[in-house]
């Protein structure tokens, strides 16, 4: 019953653009539920709910009232009862067009379906689903629930010179590389940002490529991705795409640090270490140097500690994410270049220990932390499968292995996408 009352609060809520209208008698008062929607505040759900934010704070238990996020499920205390919406099974059943003011209707999931198959049907878009809906994670919906079918827009037609733009995975994840692929009706530069990072595009005269890296603590939700295209007379034409953000897997888990290294932990070393790799990392060689899928760098290990997740330390709150990989290996482990590139780095670091950072081009850099020696130079070229280094246990670790790290855009993003599909 739920569910169906969430729908129905979310067909009103998409119906009413202003505040909630004054209404002479009220009908009898019961709790409902709001999902929230991109650019709500608590204030302004308050406001259209005639309700107040400390109401549906301490309902919601909200020890932050500005910490609310897209898709959260909040209850509304004393939210009016709101009429049924109609079901459908099939576009065929919906009215028509021409029928005014439309009519928000609503599919309910069978087995079998995912999110991309259903907006298919209905000639939708995954991004129109999730925001209509206020889907956290568009990979997850559940038989049963039950999805608003927004009238479908006219097909997406951009400006001229541009004439398609692909995004790559559509939705993508926290944490995850996404492609942007842009084709041109004539010669074009590209740019673009997203985030108020600038995209780096490689490409010929029918169109380009760039990759934004998706931080892992990035909130789920949707987000404008600007395009800039400049012809070769002056002119600059601009569009924007939608990124569909959802939810990447994962957990969170406590670092105990042995006695002497919890110094290294100073937020001046850590901060200085980290600002010349910010430094490093933010340069962008205009072409990529790799080609196709990563490799992995040390063979036969198993991974001890996955990307992404959430970390505290010695039992303090979380603080921070895991950056990268860990393979679990012994010391003197040979180390593969697991693409081609430059060597941009390659010395002892507190925090990192024996280090090697390598340029792959278009802002895509990979590093190697705590190795036990360096064999690798500054400036010097590496392709994949070549040695550049063995598994240590040097700098900030708990016992030997090698830290993988990516880095796209300088945001770390999970190696291991990169060793599953093409990025480009
Ligand atoms: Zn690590």
């Amino acid at each position: 019953m739920q569910k169906r009352l969430i729908v129905s609060l979310l067909i009103l809520a998409a119906l009413l653009t202003t505040a909630w209208p004054a209404v002479a008698a009220p009908p009898a008062q019961t709790d409902e539920v709001y999902v929230v929607q991109p650019g709500d505040t608590l204030f302004t759900i308050a406001l259209r709910f005639g309700v107040t934010v400390a109401d549906i704070a301490a309902v919601n238990n909200l020890s932050n009232p500005n910490l609310i996020f897209v898709g959260q499920r909040l209850v509304i205390p004393g939210a009016r009862p709101l009429a049924e919406p109609a079901i459908v099974t099939d576009r065929n059943e919906r009215s028509g067009p021409e029928a005014t003011p439309p009519t928000p209707q609503v599919y309910v999931v069978q087995p079998g379906d995912t999110l991309f198959a259903i907006a298919t049907r209905f000639g939708l878009t995954v991004t129109d689903l999730a925001l209509v809906n206020g889907i956290r994670d568009p990979n997850y919906i559940y038989v049963g629930q039950r999805l608003i079918l927004p009238s479908p827009g006219p097909a997406a037609e951009y400006p001229a010179p541009f004439a398609a733009i692909e995004l790559s995975p559509n939705p993508v994840l926290q944490g995850q590389t996404l492609a942007v692929r842009v084709t041109l009706s004539e010669p074009a530069t590209l740019s673009g940002d997203f985030e108020g990072r600038p995209l780096f595009f490689t490409g010929d005269d029918t169109g380009g490529w760039a990759l934004v890296g998706i931080h892992a603590l990035q909130d789920v939700g949707i987000y404008s991705l600007a395009l800039r295209a400049r012809l070769e007379d002056g002119t600059e034409s601009v569009t924007a795409v939608n990124v569909v953000v959802g939810a990447g897997p994962y957990g969170t888990e406590n670092i105990q640090l042995a006695p002497g290294r919890e110094s290294l932990l100073d937020p001046a070393v850590i901060q200085a270490e980290q600002a010349r790799m910010v430094e490093m990392w933010s340069q962008v060689s205009p072409r990529p140097l790799w080609e196709g899928l990563f490799g992995l760098p040390v063979a036969g290990s198993r991974v001890t500690s996955p990307f992404g997740t959430r970390r505290s330390y010695n039992g303090g709150p979380v603080s921070s994410f895991h950056g990268g990989t860990d393979f679990g290996a012994g010391i003197g482990t040979p180390i593969y270049a697991p693409a081609a590139g430059r060597v941009v780095l390659a010395e002892e670091l507190a925090v990192r220990g024996n280090a090697v950072l390598i340029d792959h081009g278009l802002g895509v850099f990979s590093g190697y932390w705590h190795q036990s020696k360096l064999v690798v130079h500054v400036g010097q070229t590496v392709r994949r499968g070549d040695l550049i280094g063995y598994v240590g246990d040097t700098g900030l670790v708990t016992g030997a292995h090698l830290h993988w790290e990516m880095r796209v855009g300088g945001i770390a993003v999970d190696p291991i996408q990169w060793t599953q599909r093409v990025v480009e």
